[in-house]
């Protein structure tokens, strides 16, 4: 029997796609630039499923890709090419909220969107969100630590993930759902695999701790001169704002894609040259606190507060649009990195001029001093560019990755954010649990 038809035993037929052009999006990425040649996609059910799938896999000796949403951005989420590829969509069930604790357990499959619809209601919300929502899937946003727009109130994937179920290489299941805030019993299993990219472990089931539902919420588009003045007020704001939630920056070139692809209007009569958007939820209307921010700063070259829902969404489709504007110019070279708040200002402006070909549109997380660096026209010299801009960042002692991953995409680019201790260490730990680099081969480390 070949692989294909045993593995069609555990999931049945119907959910073994070996068909090429029903494979084809499963084997290229958002972004258009990863691909890879998967034997077929495989589409369990449950833990058990993905149990039994991986026992074959391990017994036949082919490797595992595994596949959330497919919204991650450095080439981690496709198949290298003869392996098989596990899409974890069906694991999308979620269970009852446990009101008591504040926490919920859900599959890995389900998306962002599906967990904020199941939860508000009840009062609740997920301290993690960013415009991916109606597609990535819990158990990648967990592989990858995302972040997003809410990091600076609630932290990124780790400080919401409190319990996971894994199944291992060899197919053995681990669980560790209990959801105990305080429980120091040894190692923590659970960090380790959150933000290991799919490379220790199948994330099969979450825990999840959940955050108030503040539902009065107050956006402000301000319009500044440059970084270094949205740092600053974006530190003002944090000293005097304890409702502050998101500080997002962007640039006049970025709102000129973003306007070109979404008809929005020009936010501001005058175009300057840096905008910041900043959010405050609470239980009753941050406007006022917002307003006093923007009078009592030199740095607020112009400004606009909204507090309904509609204004506020017109407002952060500036900053949201982003992506989707970038990728509809072509294929970008996605860069996302971070530097020490201090030294944000300076990478900036040093951006254009390191990169060796190509313009970058670049926007970010600004508390974090996390930028994402978008490249197009790089056309062949997509290496040189991507070097550039991870030298540039490990100059100031920055991350090759904020929050989407090491990938393929900066697997050679490691040892720029990591010791080589560091490194050895990692490569102990996957060949502890994936002696023959099964899973997700060439993500994070090189293929054994
Ligand atoms: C428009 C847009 C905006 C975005 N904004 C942000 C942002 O603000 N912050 C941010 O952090 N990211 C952002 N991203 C990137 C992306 O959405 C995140 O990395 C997300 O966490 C990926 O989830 P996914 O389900 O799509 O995972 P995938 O892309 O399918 O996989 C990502 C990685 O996780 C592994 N993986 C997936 N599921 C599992 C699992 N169950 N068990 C083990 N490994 C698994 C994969 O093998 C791969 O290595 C954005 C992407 C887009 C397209």
């Amino acid at each position: 029997m070949s692989l294909a038809d045993s593995l069609a035993t555990i999931v049945g037929p119907e959910h073994v796609i070996t068909d090429a052009s029903m494979l084809a999006s499963y084997e290229t990425d958002w972004t258009g630039r990863f691909t890879g040649r998967a034997l077929a996609a495989v589409r369990p059910r449950d833990t058990a499923d993905v149990a039994a799938v991986i026992a074959q896999c391990a017994d036949a000796a082919i490797p595992v890709c595994i596949q959330g949403g497919n919204t991650g951005l450095v080439g981690g989420s496709v198949p290298v090419d003869g392996a098989v590829l596990l899409s974890l969509s069906r694991l999308d069930r979620i269970g009852d909220v446990d009101t008591v604790a504040g926490q919920v357990t859900v599959g890995a499959g389900v998306t962002l969107a599906r967990l904020q619809q199941h939860v508000r209601p009840l009062g609740f919300d997920f301290g993690v969100d960013f415009a991916a929502r109606e597609s990535c899937t819990i158990g990648g946003m967990a592989a990858t630590n995302a972040g997003g727009e809410r990091v600076l109130r609630y932290g990124t994937m780790r400080a919401q993930v409190l319990g996971v179920e894994a199944v291992l290489a060899d197919g053995r299941a681990v669980s560790r759902l209990q959801g105990l805030p305080k429980d120091n019993t040894g190692y923590d299993v659970v960090s380790l695999l959150v933000g290991a990219e799919g490379t220790l472990g199948v994330l099969t089931k979450l825990r999840l701790r959940l955050v108030p539902l503040l539902a009065a919420r107050a956006v402000a588009l301000i319009a500044v001169d440059d970084t270094a003045a949205a740092v600053r007020l974006v530190q003002q704001a944090r000293d005097t704002l304890p409702n502050l939630e998101a500080a997002e920056l962007f640039f006049a070139d970025g709102v000129t894609l973003v306007r070109r692809h979404t008809g929005l209007p020009a936010p501001f009569a005058d175009e300057h040259p840096a905008y910041l958007l900043l959010e405050c939820a609470d239980r009753n209307d941050p406007s006022e606190n917002l307003l006093e921010l923007l009078e009592s700063s030199a740095d607020v070259r112009d400004a606009t507060v909204a507090s309904d829902a509609r204004g506020r969404h017109a407002l952060w489709l500036y900053r949201e649009a982003h992506t989707e504007s970038i990728n509809a110019e072509g294929v970008p070279v996605k860069l996302d990195v971070a530097v020490p708040l201090r030294a944000l200002a300076d990478c900036v402006a040093k951006l254009p001029s390191a990169i060796p070909t190509g313009r970058a549109i670049v926007f970010g997380h600004v508390n974090e001093g996390n930028l994402h660096v978008n490249v197009l026209d790089a056309r062949d010299d997509a290496h040189a560019v991507t070097d550039a801009v991870l030298q540039l960042v490990a100059s100031y002692g920055g991350s090759i990755s904020a929050e989407h991953g090491v990938g393929r995409a900066k697997q050679a680019w490691l040892g720029l954010s990591r010791s080589a201790e560091e490194i050895a260490m990692m490569r102990a730990i996957k060949d502890a649990l994936d002696p023959r680099g099964l899973l997700n081969p060439g993500v994070l480390l090189p293929p054994a």
